[in-house]
C-alpha cells in the first residue's frame, strides 16, 4: 500500500433526499462511490447552521463546548450580536492534528478558516472572507498563484437572497467552477495528504431555487423556467467531484458530506410580534410597516425578553447585571425562562391554531454553554418555519422571509458519504452524526483521537 490520502469534499446544504433518490441518476460518480462505500443521513448539530455545523465537524466539539450558536454572537456587554470569524475558534480541528503527525494538509473554503491560520500546508479561507485586502490565503503567496490562474477569488454569491435568478444562478455556476479548479491546482501541485473542499454554491443555489425546484413547496409552480436547474446543478457538481476524484488513487480515501440538509420553507413565526403580544418585549413605538428589529425601540426598563430570528429563534432574557438594562433579578431568571418556554410550547397561529415548537435550555442541553449562550433555542414547526425578527407585520405567521427571497430552510439530516483508500464499506448505513466525521478522518490516517471529542469512527 502508498501513501495514504484522503479527499473530503463538502457540499455545504445537501440534502439527502437529493442526493440520494432524486438527483443520483444525475450524479453518476457520486452514485459509484456510493456503491463502493458507506453512506446515509448525517445528523447535524443543534442549531444546523453552517457556522456551528462545520466547525462541531471538524474539531468533535459541540456548539455548546464551542460558544457559537450561529453566524454571529453576543459578547459581553451588548445586547447585539457580532459576527464569528476564524478568532471565535478556540480548539483544534482536524487539520490540526493532522498536522502535529506529520501530515500535509489543505484545507480550502471551509467555513470559519477566515482570517487563514498557520497549518502545516495550505488554507484558503471560506466564504465569510471580507474580501479586499483581507488575508485569504496560508501561506498568503498562494494569493497571487491562485489568482493568476483563476482570476479573482469568489468566496461566496452575492446578494444571493434576491429577485435576480439569472445572475445568482451565472454566479453561483462562475464560483462552483472556480473552487472546484483550485482544488484540483493544490491536489495537484502541493500532493497533501489530506485536502478538504467546502463549495457554498449548494447552499446558495437551495436558498434562491428550492421554492423553483421542489415540487412539495406550497409557492412552487409546475412548469417554471427555474425547474430543472437542480438537476442541472447537481449534475454539474457531479461532473466536478468526478474529475477531483479522478486525480486520485486507490490509497485516497474519499469523504462526500455536508454539513445539513434543506427543506421547504413554509414561511416564517414573527418571535419578536410575540414576545411582543405576550407582553415580555415592550416598544417605545410601534413600527409603521415591518421592519428589522431596531435594538434602540427597545423600552429596556419594560422588556423582560426578546430574540434574534434565523433558522431558529434565539431568546434572551433582559437579565439584570447581565444586559447593560436589565430588569429580570438573576435569581428570576429560571422562573422567567421556565414560564417563557411554557407559553412558546404553547404557540398559536394567527388563527388560533397550534404550532408545533421544540425550546431547548443550552446549559441543559450541551455538557457546557460556553461564551454567550441564548436563554432559549427555539424551532418552529420542524424547520418547516424560520423565525422571523422583524416587527411591524401585525401578523405571527408570514408566508415569505423577512431578509429576501428564501425558499429553503435548513434541516436536520444532511449526507455522508466515504469510499475507498482503506476506508470500511458498509454500504448504506444509519445513525451517523456529524460529530463522527472528525473521528473517522483521523481513523483512516491511524492517529489517535483526542480524548475529549465527541463521535465514533465510522471504519470500526
Ligand atoms: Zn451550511
Amino acid at each position: 500500500m502508498g501513501r495514504q490520502t484522503m479527499l473530503v469534499i463538502g457540499l455545504d446544504c445537501a440534502a439527502p433526499r437529493l442526493v440520494f433518490d432524486r438527483y443520483r441518476d444525475a450524479m453518476p460518480n457520486l452514485s459509484a462511490l456510493m456503491k463502493r462505500g458507506t453512506w446515509g443521513h448525517l445528523r447535524s448539530s443543534e442549531p444546523p447552521i453552517t457556522v456551528p455545523a462545520w466547525t462541531c465537524m471538524l474539531s468533535g466539539r459541540d456548539p455548546g463546548e464551542l460558544g457559537l450558536y450561529g453566524f454571529r454572537n453576543r459578547v459581553p456587554g451588548d445586547t447585539r450580536l457580532r459576527l464569528a470569524d476564524a478568532t471565535d475558534v478556540g480548539v483544534k480541528r482536524v487539520w490540526d492534528w493532522l498536522g502535529e503527525h506529520g501530515y500535509r494538509v489543505a484545507p480550502l473554503f471551509v467555513p470559519l478558516t477566515s482570517p487563514p491560520s498557520a497549518v502545516r500546508g495550505q488554507m484558503v479561507s471560506g466564504f465569510m472572507w471580507p474580501g479586499g485586502d483581507a488575508p485569504w490565503c496560508f501561506p498568503r503567496g498562494l494569493e497571487a498563484e491562485i489568482t493568476a490562474q483563476f482570476g479573482p477569488y469568489r468566496a461566496d454569491v452575492e446578494d444571493f437572497r434576491s429577485d435576480d435568478l439569472d445572475r445568482i444562478y451565472r454566479d453561483i455556476i462562475t464560483m462552483t467552477k472556480q473552487h472546484f479548479e483550485i482544488a484540483e491546482h493544490v491536489w495537484w501541485e502541493e500532493q497533501p495528504d489530506f485536502m478538504m473542499m467546502v463549495e457554498i454554491g449548494v447552499d446558495r443555489f437551495h436558498h434562491a431555487f428550492w421554492r423553483h425546484i421542489d415540487p412539495e413547496h406550497p409557492r412552487h409552480e409546475p412548469g417554471n423556467a427555474w425547474e430543472h436547474k437542480g438537476r442541472e446543478y447537481y449534475g454539474q457538481l457531479d461532473t466536478h467531484i468526478g474529475r477531483l476524484c479522478g486525480m486520485t488513487d486507490e490509497d485516497t480515501a474519499v469523504l462526500v458530506v455536508s454539513d445539513h440538509g434543506a427543506r421547504a420553507m413554509h414561511g416564517g413565526f414573527c418571535i419578536n410580534e410575540w414576545l411582543i403580544r405576550k407582553g415580555y418585549l415592550v416598544l417605545r413605538e410601534a413600527p409603521a410597516e415591518s421592519s428589522p428589529l431596531d435594538q434602540t425601540l427597545i423600552d429596556w426598563t419594560r422588556t423582560t425578553a426578546w430574540a434574534e430570528g434565523g433558522y431558529y429563534a434565539r431568546v434572551f432574557l433582559n437579565v439584570a447585571g447581565r444586559e447593560p438594562n436589565g430588569i429580570v433579578a438573576p435569581e428570576q431568571l429560571g422562573a422567567v425562562r421556565d414560564k417563557l418556554r411554557d407559553e412558546l410550547e404553547d404557540a398559536r397561529n394567527d388563527e388560533g391554531g397550534r404550532i408545533p415548537v421544540s425550546v431547548r435550555i443550552p446549559e441543559e442541553y450541551y455538557n457546557e454553554a460556553r461564551g454567550f449562550p441564548p436563554d432559549l433555542m427555539v424551532y418552529f414547526d420542524e424547520l418547516k418555519l424560520r423565525a422571523i425578527g422583524s416587527v411591524g407585520a401585525g401578523r405571527i405567521i408570514l408566508t415569505e422571509n423577512d431578509t429576501g427571497p428564501d425558499g429553503c430552510n435548513h434541516d436536520w439530516n444532511g449526507i455522508f458519504l466515504m469510499s475507498g483508500g482503506g476506508t470500511t464499506a458498509r454500504g448504506y448505513v444509519e445513525g451517523a452524526e456529524i460529530y463522527d466525521v472528525a473521528p473517522t478522518i483521523l481513523g483512516t490516517f491511524g492517529v489517535p483521537r483526542p480524548p475529549d471529542i465527541l463521535g465514533r469512527d465510522w471504519n470500526r
